[in-house]
């Protein structure tokens, strides 16, 4: 059958629409009347009996070519375990109205085909069925009702495609993840034993050159760095299923943040480190974790500021002494509007720092998932060529 429209059954309203359409379908093939009334109404009975017993109901108007013959015709499908026989009334009605009325039932799945013949005098052809199909594809909505059926069959088909896309881009997010997870496990067993045996020979007694010793010093730096590198993206994995792991432990911010300013201040000595703290505020944290927060954050503010400016790391206490805000600040490139929106996605690096500054994106996801699960939050405050400021805000355990 070659189908000119199709109507979904499904309640009264689409019985008016089935009529109405079936009366269209049949003007438009040059049908009289009262054989378009005739066809119209034999497939009225039949979409409302399948309404009276089904939700699911599917009704294809169309025209079928045996040789050079052809027949209007309307198809029913429907599924139910109902079985619909001679004696109910649509059906009864239905088969004394058309000429050509058959049902066939395989399992739940029911169909009644109705057929009528078209006079050879219409002329149906190829070009009239596709006029047909146009026609309708274009014709406006006959009723409000029909307007929203046809929008929401619009938004089920634009939910169907966004739903096939979301899987797709999850699959290809899952494999990517699996390569990261298998990749990095695979670089850390090599990156380590030459990390020890870089240090093994740097210790040794024996005798080496200066410049040999040199050598040592570089490979020695250079894997630490690969291996931090790895270890991202070992935790970005991690962090993707959820299984970064922490040891909380109740600390002194303040001792804390005097500890990490002291390790970094060694770490970027070309900047200068300050720090005001709030006095008597302990936070439960992972400390290992929260170490890589704050090395993320210093380490951001000195890469991206020019050497021998300050980087400020000032903490202050909310009035109910609840939460704790340490700001980090540098007097660096400072970030767009825009940047600022991406830069805790997995990856992300503005463009402007993508040629110049090394690095991979993954600091700051990590850093943020990591406030995340310390139930606290993380945001930023920048702009262009003006420095940048990185807020964390931590719950407070015990304020003294
Ligand atoms: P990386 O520094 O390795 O690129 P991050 O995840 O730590 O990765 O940072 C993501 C991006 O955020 C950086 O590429 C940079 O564009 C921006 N950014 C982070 N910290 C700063 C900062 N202090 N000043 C300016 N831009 C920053």
């Amino acid at each position: 059958m070659v189908v000119i429209i199709k109507i979904s059954l499904e309640n009264e309203m689409d019985l008016i629409l089935a009529n109405k359409r079936c009366m269209k379908v049949a003007e438009l093939l040059g049908l009289t009347i009262a054989t378009q009334t005739t066809f119209a109404t034999a497939v009225s009975e039949i979409a409302r009996t399948v309404i009276d017993i089904t939700n699911n109901g599917e009704l294809d108007i169309g025209v079928v070519q045996k040789g050079q013959r052809h027949e209007l015709a309307a198809l029913v499908t429907f599924n139910s375990d109902l079985t619909l026989g001679k004696a109910d009334e649509g059906v009864y009605y239905a088969q004394r109205l058309v000429p050509q009325f058959e049902m066939v039932r395989d399992g739940n799945l029911c169909r009644i085909e109705m057929k009528i013949g078209l006079p050879r005098s219409l002329n149906t052809n190829k070009v009239k069925l596709d006029y047909l199909k146009n026609y309708f594809k274009q014709e406006v909505p006959a009723t409000p009702y029909e307007e929203i059926k046809r929008k929401n069959v619009a938004l089920n088909q634009i939910t169907a495609e966004q739903e096939e896309e979301i899987k797709r881009s999850k699959f290809i997010d899952d494999k990517k993840n699996e390569f990261i997870s298998i990749a990095s496990h695979e670089l850390k067993t090599p990156l380590t034993v030459i990390k020890a045996y870089t240090q093994m020979a740097l210790k040794a007694k024996d005798e080496c050159s200066e410049r040999v010793r040199q050598y040592l010093v570089k490979i020695d730096s250079q894997s630490a760095k690969l291996h931090d590198l790895v270890k991202q993206l070992l935790d970005i994995s991690k962090a993707e299923n959820g299984k970064l792991d922490y040891n909380m432990q109740t600390v002194s911010l303040d001792e804390f943040i005097a500890e990490m300013v002291s390790i970094m201040q060694n770490i970027t000595p070309g900047h200068q480190l300050e720090f005001s703290v709030c006095s008597g505020v302990n936070i439960s944290v992972d400390s290992l974790r929260m170490e890589q927060v704050f090395s993320n954050l210093i380490s951001n503010a000195a890469k991206y500021s020019a050497k021998n400016t300050v980087i400020n790391i000032v903490c202050t206490l909310s009035a109910d002494k609840k939460n704790v805000t340490i700001a980090v600040s540098d007097q660096g490139i400072g970030m767009s509007e825009e940047s600022i929106k991406s830069i805790f996605n997995k990856f992300y690096r503005a463009e402007t720092v993508s040629n110049n500054y090394a690095g991979l994106g993954m600091g700051l996801y990590i850093t943020a998932q990591i406030i995340k699960d310390h139930r606290g939050k993380i945001w930023a405050e920048s702009e262009i060529h003006n420095g940048s400021v990185f807020y964390i805000s931590l719950p407070c355990t015990v304020s003294r």
